[in-house]
């Protein structure tokens, strides 16, 4: 089947996923207006500023179309920015930050605290075999609570809590597999 991956460009590192997915053959459409959407079948929010992107999703009317979308069934995925904008609930945000607020998760921004701003490390991902996947976290955030219905993909433990999870169409990550060579979770995704 063919399908074309949208990757919402407002702000953050989108040519990274583009750049991924192009060279894995699958075809991307760059979201930048609500048109955009009607020609993808899925969706990514990539990393990058969540509350910078929350204003430009509502200053480009992506806000509502995203939602009714997602209702809809389309899968979306957010990596680390992208997470936290997929949160249900969002903590350490700015007052009233904006978040499409899709999946049942609370995220907490800038989880690791600034010593600890940004780390790799491998990650077991069961969903993708056993060899782990390389973790880059970059003032990542930090899913604090799921709902029992999220099925929780990856968790650091007491070094670092819940970093991917899944409620049927939704994928949250709060690292940045686009800044692999590491393909895996992007085929995982297109799947969905
Ligand atoms: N800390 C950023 C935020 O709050 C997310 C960082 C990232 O996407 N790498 O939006």
């Amino acid at each position: 089947m063919t399908q074309t991956v949208g990757i919402l460009a407002l702000q953050g590192d989108f040519a990274e996923h583009e750049a991924m997915l192009r060279r894995m053959g699958v075809a991307t459409r760059q979201v930048r207006l609500p048109q955009d959407l009607a020609d993808v079948d899925r969706l990514i929010i990539p990393g990058g500023e969540s509350t910078t992107m929350g204003t430009l999703l509502h200053r480009y009317n992506l806000f509502g179309p995203i939602q009714q979308r997602s209702a809809e069934g389309m899968p979306v995925w957010g990596t680390c920015a992208g997470a936290i904008l997929l949160a249900r609930t969002i903590q350490e945000g700015i007052p009233d930050q904006p978040a499409l607020q899709l999946m049942d998760i609370t995220v907490r921004r800038n989880g690791y605290g600034r010593q600890t701003d940004s780390f790799e490390v491998d990650l077991a991902l069961p969903i993708l075999g056993a060899r782990p996947l390389r973790g880059i976290f970059i003032r990542a955030p930090l899913i604090v609570a799921a709902a029992p219905h999220v099925e929780i993909l990856a968790d650091l433990g007491a070094h670092g809590g819940i970093v991917a999870a899944r409620q049927g169409h939704l994928l949250a990550t709060t690292f940045h597999p686009e800044l692999t060579p590491d393909d895996r979770l992007h085929r995982y995704f297109l799947e969905f």
